[in-house]
């Protein structure tokens, strides 16, 4: 039997050991939040927000950023079909409903005129998901935000390291969420961010990740209304701390590895990998090959290629629209086809160069002669 390639794990040093090592044994009492304050200082300054708020995980980020923004029952958010279904559910426990649109062929995010298509007196929120590192066409969305008068958010959980036209991911629209689970760019375990320019949203979404206690209420365990508790601990944030010292290592790493297989496969024009398109930069979150259509190369072809050689290959995220509770296909979309014919490659930052040649080869196997 090959050795495993796993598809993501963790990168984790000495540097995030004795943060954590450090928060287990003084990060009590009065210190109790110094490596979350430190976690989302890091965090904003990265981004070139104003304000920053660590979350339990990117769901409850998501959550309490829509509630926030007062979405409730009757209300409908837009978001593309082709995502995580975490980006929906917070929709969903909010009374709202989700509104499917179909992805663009190259980016695999957001099609502007579909969304804009879509828009009904309803719509309360468009979300915008970098999907795999790749980016939305934000500046055409932000345009049909204002026409309408609707708010576009940000689900930049997998887009830490891309950047569109001079801004980072999640730093752009009304609010972004980001993501720190363990198969993520960088973690803190489980863990999320939540992040704004806007201040009235900010004090509101602090207030509600505080079950609905105001700063400036004087009573003690007095909260003014139903919040949440999606909490990050010292601890998690003090790993946190330790990867945002890291993380321009981290996401170079992730561009060196989607580049290399990009190289690998240069010479191949029937297959695409996630793009670069002018004036962004992919953060390289998870890398990607789609086949073209007419190669018959499916889904199961290619995770049975993969588990043949021992190496884990997740499959391209399924179309929303075709999860049972939501159950609205659209079977000729751009969603359900790439989907149909695309797979995730590993990139942990660890991986070798042996490695990834071998997964190449497992992709050129699958290629018919020309
Ligand atoms: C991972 C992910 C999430 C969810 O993040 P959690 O921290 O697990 O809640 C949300 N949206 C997208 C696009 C993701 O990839």
């Amino acid at each position: 039997m090959k050795t495993h390639i796993p598809y993501v794990k963790p990168s984790s040093t000495d540097i995030e050991l004795g943060y954590v090592r450090d928060a287990v044994e003084n990060g009590w009492g009065k210190k109790c939040y110094d490596y979350i304050h430190r976690f989302e200082n890091a965090f904003k300054n990265y981004l070139g927000v104003k304000y920053a708020m660590t979350t339990s995980s990117c769901t409850g980020s998501i959550h309490i950023g829509l509630a926030a923004l007062g979405i409730g029952p009757g209300d409908e958010v837009i978001l593309a079909d082709t995502n995580w279904i975490a980006t929906a559910a917070p929709i969903v426990y909010l009374g709202a409903s989700p509104v499917f649109v179909d992805i663009l062929p190259d980016t695999w995010c957001l099609d502007p005129d579909l969304v804009k298509a879509a828009i009904t007196p309803r719509t309360k929120a468009i979300i915008a998901v970098h999907l795999y590192g790749n980016l939305c066409e934000m500046s055409t969305l932000l345009e049909i935000g204002e026409q309408y008068g609707v708010p576009i958010v940000e689900d930049a959980a997998e887009a830490i390291g891309s950047v569109y036209h001079g801004k980072r991911a999640g730093s752009i629209g009304a609010f972004g969420s980001f993501s720190f689970h363990g198969t993520k760019t960088i973690t803190t375990g489980e863990g999320g961010m939540f992040v704004t320019n806007n201040k009235d949203l900010f004090d509101k979404a602090c207030i509600l990740n505080n079950h609905g206690r105001n700063p400036t209420q004087v009573k003690q365990f007095w909260p003014d209304l139903i919040g949440f508790k999606y909490r990050l601990s010292n601890m998690q944030a003090a790993f946190g701390c330790g990867q945002m010292d890291r993380i321009d290592e981290l996401t170079k790493r992730k561009r060196e590895i989607l580049n290399f297989y990009k190289k690998a496969l240069n010479d191949e024009p029937d297959i695409t990998l996630n793009p670069e398109l002018t004036g962004t930069i992919n953060g390289a979150w998870m890398p990607n090959v789609v086949f073209k259509k007419n190669m018959g190369v499916s889904r199961a072809m290619l995770q049975e290629a993969f588990k043949a050689e021992n190496i884990d290959a997740r499959v391209f995220f399924y179309p929303l629209s075709e999860l049972p509770m939501f159950d609205r296909p659209n079977p000729n979309s751009m969603a359900t086809s790439i989907s149909q014919r695309a797979i995730n490659l590993p990139s942990f930052h660890e991986i070798t160069l042996e490695e990834q040649s071998r997964v190449v080869k497992v992709l050129k196997s699958l290629i018919p002669a020309r």
